[in-house]
């Protein structure tokens, strides 16, 4: 899949020269005084983390080569640039997985371990870095780190979630794991208010590998916070599976005005009436459950030419219930969230990158088409409570936070910054350090 060099959330534009790369062997150009690099993946990051405005990606999409693979143990080393598509295609078939997957499969194992990306299984599995053993990182004098959490630990914890900043990380070592076959069986629960969300959550934790939940973003008073609750488990049916068919293309840009608030009201509304039942339960292929939306593809033109942006927190538990309802009551009045609204829960297992996004709490994720002018004062406000509340936001889905937020919700940032490579940058970088 050859990428388009702009974010999924295509906000901020950018201009950019690219440089390729395609083999193990190549080394880093060499760029003249004032110029940078940062290496790309297939740009499934929503905001800037993705972008070297004005400066070079050096894309990684031709690294795409699986180098080994031990059966006893489902030990996996392939080039950063295969991504989770290409593996799930070999493996889910034959009984392996993911260890952890986020909500797209078009996702280069390198840009997995730079934003050390998480999925409905962080319960139980963690982050994408908690299944790397280990991993080369070239830097560019052309030194080759190995890392993992025995060698090089330090380079291998800046470099899980660290950005694509420390260097280009060429090939990857992770852990894949048995599953009984393709399939899942999936149980989609209606709820109405966050205590129903958070009583299903703590029981479906015990019982369920997989949970999720979409939240109508549009409803206030007392439909505030309903939503459908999803889990599921590996499913042991024996149904013969069949590679599903690419999906349809979004063929133009839709235009601005498509999402309202009018349209993403009925939407949600009608969405979280589609299950007649309160509960329904179905075996269903791995594909619709973790990536419903990679059925469209290039889905982000729905939100027209001037793109969308993704906004994600995540609030410790003690503060959740209250800074969920505030963070919701807020948005379903500003009537500005699109109907891509994800909220789960975030379990205990630390990450291992010093700044990963994951933490234990409640997390909450909104798109939101980039056309308002209301749009950032509220996100600001919204940015605020989740500081006041000992929460974060995660820079694979940002545009705009500020510096003072980022560097209060990454305190390690300073030691972060001895293990940047002299050559590289991002425009997210350069954002929040010099705001
Ligand atoms: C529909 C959708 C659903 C998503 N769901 C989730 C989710 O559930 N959980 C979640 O955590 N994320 C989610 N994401 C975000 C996505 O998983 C991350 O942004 C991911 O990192 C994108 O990977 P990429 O290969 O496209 O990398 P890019 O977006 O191109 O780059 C991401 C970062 O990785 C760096 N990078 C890429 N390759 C390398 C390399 N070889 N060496 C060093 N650095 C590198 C880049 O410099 C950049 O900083 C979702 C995105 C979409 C579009």
């Amino acid at each position: 899949m050859r990428p388009s060099f702009q974010s999924w959330g295509r906000y901020p534009k950018a201009e950019h020269q690219v440089l390729q790369l395609e083999w193990l062997t190549d080394r880093i150009p060499q760029l003249g005084e004032g110029q940078s690099l940062l290496p790309y993946g297939l740009g499934r990051s929503y905001g800037d983390s993705c972008l070297n405005d004005g400066q070079t990606l050096l894309a990684t999409w031709r690294l795409n080569r699986f180098i080994e693979f031990e059966a006893a143990t489902g030990r996996l080393r392939a080039e950063a640039g295969v991504s989770l598509a290409d593996i799930l295609a070999i493996a889910a078939p034959r009984g392996w997985f993911l260890p952890v997957t986020p909500g797209t499969k078009h996702v280069t194992l390198g840009g997995a371990v730079a934003n050390d990306v998480h999925g409905k299984s962080h319960h139980v599995s963690g982050s994408f870095g908690n299944h790397v053993d280990r991993f080369e990182l070239l830097r560019s004098d052309g030194r080759r780190l190995l890392c993992s959490p025995e060698e090089n630990p330090d380079y291998f914890a800046a470099t899980v979630g660290g950005l694509g900043l420390t260097g280009l990380i060429t090939w990857v070592e992770l852990r894949l794991k048995r599953v009984p076959g393709p399939w899942i069986d999936v149980e989609e629960l209606q709820f109405r208010g966050l205590d129903e969300f958070l009583a299903l959550s703590r029981e479906s934790e015990q019982t369920h590998e997989y949970i999720v939940a979409w939240v109508d973003c549009a409803s206030k008073g007392k439909n505030l916070a309903r939503g459908i609750f999803s889990r599921g488990n590996h499913s042991l049916s024996k149904a013969p599976w069949v590679r599903p068919k690419p999906g349809p293309r979004m063929p133009v840009d839709l235009p601005g005005f498509a999402l309202n608030p009018l349209s993403v009201g009925l939407f949600n509304s009608l969405y979280f009436h589609k299950q007649f039942s309160p509960r329904k339960a179905r075996t269903v292929s791995y594909e619709p459950f973790f990536y419903p939306l990679d059925a469209i593809e290039d889905w982000n033109r729905a939100y027209g030419k001037q793109g969308f942006l993704q906004w994600q927190c995540v609030v410790p538990f003690e503060n959740a219930r209250e800074t969920m309802k505030e963070i919701l009551t807020r948005i379903s009045a500003s009537g500005l969230a699109s109907f891509l609204s994800v909220m789960k829960t975030m379990g205990a297992m630390p990450p291992v990158g010093m700044l990963s996004f994951p933490a234990p709490g409640v997390t909450l994720a909104l798109d939101f088409p980039a056309r308002h002018a209301r749009l950032f004062p509220m996100l600001g406000e919204l940015d605020e409570i989740v500081a006041e509340a000992g929460g974060r936001l995660y820079p694979a889905k940002d545009a705009r936070m500020s510096g003072r937020h980022f560097r209060l919700f990454y305190p390690r940032h300073e030691e972060f910054k001895k293990y940047i490579d002299p050559a590289f940058s991002s425009s997210f970088w350069r954002r929040v350090m010099s705001a």
